[in-house]
């Protein structure tokens, strides 16, 4: 019966007994003090612990490391693999390695960086390291259970590039150089609460399917948001986030719950380049999820929060306004108003008529609309007259009942170009004549915004 190794580590205020058994003089080979000495023997013990069923850990605690980078790759274990508090005193790569059930690099010296490459992480992977001399990158990794990170005194910079993130992504309460996100899809939350952010926060090419919080104390003066995806409600902090430019290009904001998303009262530099807004996005089926087009104020919470994008609205019009961007600014004065008819109590023939011009003339912003909806009324009323058998012009086909009729329904309908006092045709023609007075109206109105100068919207438009 061999002995059993001596050591036992202090970290954290724990104590933990080794269970390896002895090598030389009452200790394991991982804990003969300097292991460069026995680095062979440690990494075929190693080897042997990732492979073997006893016990459900591997303690690699306190330990300094060399290169052990060709024991982890492609290697499978269902142990949980703790490196807290050791050292590593050249790069480290980990390369295809499976942790299914996680590992844990608290409080580690990552002296020269670290890269984990098409690694799985089958449980938590803690990432709440000491310090790094080198960045610190992720490559095509799988996370089934989230990520915790906190850097300690590093100022290397993070890289998630890649994939499929499941569990929360916790970066709260810490301080981060750099970050950058890649080709990747968040299930869960993503949280920064509470983190400072000190040189770079870049987004490209990410989805975040339940959340973000950005609610951090600090926020670096470069941040890019690239082929962001939000789908679920993002939140950030009014101080840090007020006082840096922010560039959203080619995003995807339809999803994104905007009440605290503070850019109303920003003072500095928004862009949105390419930015696909909740306005002109329509789900095929209902619009559970997108909580932007519902019609119905339910409580005074969703009236709020559609008082907010009535402002965002108005807000979105002037930016693409001042940017010369008319088509832009245009979509988004539609909406304004669209917003407003939903917020505001109307009677219901103003409603209606509002109502009219919002599908035939987008508020004026259309000429095309009303000028089509007039000849499609011209075309479409003697065709229905001749169906209910009230034909203007005895006997007389199709396109003589056409021109009488746009003869009787615009200008020309008194004294001796008065319509029979037929009552089915009579009627007909008199809404007829209201449509066309509307769409006329509405037409000239067209017309006129169409070469009137333009203008910003104001707090009492
Ligand atoms: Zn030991």
């Amino acid at each position: 019966m061999p002995n059993k190794c001596k050591h036992v580590t202090n970290l954290g205020g724990n104590t933990y007994e080794c269970h390896r058994e002895e090598y030389q003089n009452g200790r394991c080979v991982f804990h003969m003090g300097d292991l460069r000495q026995v680095m062979g023997k440690l990494k075929d013990a190693l080897r042997a612990e990732l492979r073997d069923d006893k016990g459900d850990e591997i303690d690699l605690r306190q330990l300094t490391l060399q290169s052990i980078s060709d024991v982890f790759e492609d290697a499978i274990t269902n142990k949980k693999v703790v490196f807290d508090g050791s050292a590593f005193n050249v790069r480290v790569d980990f390369k295809g390695t499976k942790f299914l059930k996680g590992c844990s690099f608290a409080d580690c010296d990552f002296g020269h960086g670290a890269t984990w490459e098409r690694c799985e992480f089958g449980n938590e992977l803690s990432l709440t390291h000491r310090h790094s001399g080198g960045p610190l990158k992720l490559v095509n990794c799988t996370y089934k259970s989230g990520v915790r990170i906190k850097s300690g005194t590093s100022n290397s910079p993070f890289y998630f590039l890649g994939r499929d993130f499941k569990g929360d992504f916790d970066c709260s309460d810490t301080t981060i150089h750099a970050i950058t996100i890649k080709n990747s899809t968040f299930r869960d939350l993503v949280t920064f609460e509470g983190s400072t952010i000190s040189q770079l926060f870049e987004l490209n090419d990410v989805t975040f399917k339940a959340g973000l919080d950005l609610r951090a104390n600090g926020f670096p003066k470069t941040s890019y948001f690239r082929g962001v995806t939000f789908l679920g409600k993002a939140s950030f902090s009014k101080d840090a986030f007020l006082k840096i430019p922010l560039t959203f290009e080619n995003c995807t904001l339809h999803g994104l719950e905007l009440s605290d998303l503070p850019i109303l009262d920003r003072t500095v530099d928004t862009k949105f380049d390419d930015c696909e807004w909740p306005h002109n996005y329509r789900k095929p089926w209902g619009d559970r999820q997108n909580h932007w087009s519902r019609n119905i104020i339910a409580d005074e919470r969703e009236k709020k929060r559609d008082k907010h994008i009535l402002r965002l609205y108005r807000w979105l019009h002037n930016y693409y306004y001042n940017k010369s961007e008319f088509k832009l600014a245009s979509s988004f004065y539609v909406s304004f108003m669209v917003m407003k008819r939903r917020l505001e109590k109307r009677n219901p023939g103003a409603w209606l008529i509002d109502m009219f011009y919002s599908i035939t003339s987008r508020y004026g912003e259309s000429v095309w609309r009303p000028l089509l909806a007039l000849v499609f009324l011209w075309l479409a009323v003697p065709g229905l007259l001749l169906t209910v058998g009230a034909s203007l012009s005895d006997g007389q086909g199709y396109w003589s009942n056409m021109l009488l009729n746009l003869q009787f329904s615009t200008l020309a309908r008194f004294g001796k170009y008065a319509p029979p006092p037929d009552s089915v045709s009579g009627t007909i023609l008199f809404f007829e004549s209201i449509l066309n007075g509307l769409l006329l109206v509405f037409l000239g109105l067209g017309i006129r915004r169409t070469f009137a100068p333009k203008r910003p919207l104001t707090e009492r438009d």
